[in-house]
């Protein structure tokens, strides 16, 4: 930026003068920096395109401009051009143009041209009688609108953009406050113009310190963003592999008690239990907790206690090497450990019916009905499922929707959700359930527009009109990694313990003398906590339970392997 900063104190609103005469140009700055420094940050450009450019950075950084003064006689773009250029950028910002006693009629023109504030007639000496009074004016007027700052993460893309929603998504996860400006809304048009992106490329992610970044993976947003992404050492006592309450669980013990920890995480921590509304059954929390809250706090513990918590970073490979375990990034670098704790959970399984793929993250989303709410005020929205997942959203989504229905495969609700959370739906007015109903096709345009729903029970088909459909249709372990290298069962889920020697025998390929312990598996000092274990209970309080044990046994591992 070729502008010059003369006050630096990022949060002050900015009082922008331009013209290329630098005499000129220094005079004005001097004048208003002696009247209004110490409550503006005046900013000089010596040229329109300068001035431009600094204010499109202050745009994307979120500073305020209060006041823009521009000299009509310019080369480039005279001060009028400059104004109008100006005012899509900043259009709340009050704009003076300053001109020769000759250019007064120029000047009267663009009261109307760029619904200018006013024209100053050069020389403005004294400028007790001829500036300030109307900078007064115009600065009193521009605090008295709106002008909130926004030094926050932007984040600007489409409302049915299923990367956009992606995004949204990842920052809510992972608690990184942003505030969302749809691009066919003025001031979203405004930011992309003003990182000089067509908007064709969504979302642009704009930095809190005004950076765009068009379409970013979530490995850049990341960085960008101040998560941690790489481990500080070369080898560790434990390595947590899954950001979930089993994994946070055993990261705050494990960090603890002295072991070098650090937990390794693909999105955002928190895992399933991050993206509930309400867990009420946890231990301790009498009035419910909201997963965000809890992996807030368990994050905020593990780190207190020393442990390394590391985001977008999927581990794909897992190997022993002697006495030693190695990792393998997607990225193909990798980290060694004496120990790991493998708390990789499950994931939401896709439903296969026509047009949901295509529509996934445009009305159609697997979980997630956190970050969505929003949208879904004045709609008639969809959930799927008969768990316990399935019926905290559409709790939560009534507060906001005209109506929702849950549509349930099977006859009831009875047998796969809680007792306390079926009287909850059932005394929600806007809430309806319909049993022995099936999704079997989702189509719209760019977004979802029509479900056609199956009646299992009476073989009759109907197709209504949607925009969203939330599905929480179960969970598979993503475990795919460990074939060959652990012990699975049948639908993934990794074997350890008792279970990998029914009859009591030696398990086939174990090393040690000893039998694997409680939620060892078949690799000596590899173990497994919460929902990826096989026969697991699938709860937060087992999850987080199981992360403590397992770092017990990982002690017991290390004492004697
Ligand atoms: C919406 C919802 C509401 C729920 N409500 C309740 C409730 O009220 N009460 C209750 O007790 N339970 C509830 N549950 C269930 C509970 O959340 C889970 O049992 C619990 O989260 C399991 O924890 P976990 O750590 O084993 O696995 P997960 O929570 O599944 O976490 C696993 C983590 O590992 C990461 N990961 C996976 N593979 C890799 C890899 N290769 N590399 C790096 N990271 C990886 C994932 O991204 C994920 O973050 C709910 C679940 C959902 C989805």
């Amino acid at each position: 930026m070729n502008a010059l900063t003369e006050r630096a104190e990022e949060s002050r609103a900015a009082v922008l003068t331009v013209d290329d005469d630098p005499a000129v140009s220094r005079a004005v700055a001097r004048d208003l920096r002696r009247r209004y420094g110490d409550r503006y940050r005046i900013v000089r450009a010596e040229s329109a395109s300068d001035g431009l450019d600094a204010l499109r950075q202050m745009k994307l950084r979120g500073d305020l401009v209060a006041a823009i003064l521009a000299d009509y006689r310019m080369p480039e773009l005279n001060g009028i051009e400059f104004l109008e250029q100006a005012m899509d950028i900043y259009p709340g910002a009050r704009r003076v143009l300053l001109t020769a006693y000759a250019d007064t009629g120029a000047a009267i023109d663009a009261i109307n041209v760029v619904d200018l504030d006013h024209y100053l007639l050069k020389p403005w000496d004294p400028p007790e009688e001829k500036l300030y009074p109307v900078v007064d004016a115009l600065l009193d007027a521009w605090l008295e609108s709106d002008h909130r700052p926004v030094p926050e993460t932007k984040v600007v893309g489409h409302r049915w953009s299923a990367r956009s929603s992606e995004v949204r998504e990842f920052l809510a996860r992972n608690q990184v406050p942003y505030r969302w400006y749809a691009s066919d809304e003025p001031e979203g048009q405004r930011l992309l113009a003003a990182a000089k992106t067509d908007g064709l490329a969504l979302p642009v992610v704009i930095t809190p310190d005004g950076d765009p970044l068009v379409e970013p993976s979530d490995a850049e947003l990341a960085a960008r963003v101040g998560l941690a992404t790489t481990p500080s050492k070369d080898f560790y006592d434990l390595i947590v592999i899954g950001g979930g309450p089993a994994g946070l669980g055993a990261a705050v013990y494990g960090a603890s008690e002295g072991l070098r920890t650090v937990l390794v995480e693909q999105l955002a921590t928190g895992g399933q239990a991050g993206q509930s509304s309400r867990i009420e059954n946890y231990l301790g929390f009498p009035d419910g907790v909201s997963g965000a809250q809890l992996t807030d706090r368990a994050r905020r513990q593990a780190t207190k206690f020393g442990a390394e918590v590391l985001t977008t970073r999927e581990v794909t490979g897992l190997e022993v090497r002697g006495p030693a375990r190695r990792v393998t990034f997607a990225d193909g670098t990798f980290l060694d450990t004496q120990a790991i704790i493998l708390a990789t959970g499950v994931s939401y399984r896709r439903l296969g019916a026509p047009g949901l793929d295509e529509l996934t993250g445009r009305g159609v989303y697997y979980g997630s009905a956190l970050t969505e709410a929003a949208a879904c005020a004045g709609q008639d929205v969809y959930v799927v499922g008969g768990a316990n997942s399935a019926g905290q959203a559409a709790v939560y989504l009534s507060r906001f929707a005209k109506s929702v229905t849950l549509l349930v495969r099977g006859p009831s609700l009875e047998k796969s959700m809680s007792y306390y959370l079926i009287k909850q739906i059932a005394d929600i007015p806007n809430i309806a359930v319909r049993t022995c109903t099936a999704v079997t096709e989702a189509s719209g345009e760019d977004h979802l527009e029509r479900l056609t729903l199956r009646d299992t029970g009476r073989d009759t088909t109907e197709t209504v009109d949607a925009q969203l459909l939330f599905l929480f249709i179960g969970a598979a372990p993503l475990t795919d990694w460990l074939d060959g290298v652990v012990v699975r069962d049948a639908r993934g889920f990794v074997v350890t313990g008792p279970d990998l020697s029914p009859g009591g025998e030696r398990p086939r390929g174990w090393p040690l003398d000893r039998m694997p312990y409680y939620l060892e598996t078949s690799v000596p000092g590899v173990f497994v906590a919460g929902d990826a274990r096989a026969e697991s209970a699938k709860r937060v309080a087992s999850a987080v339970g199981e992360g403590a044990m397992a770092v017990m046994l990982v002690h017991r591992y290390l004492e004697k392997p």
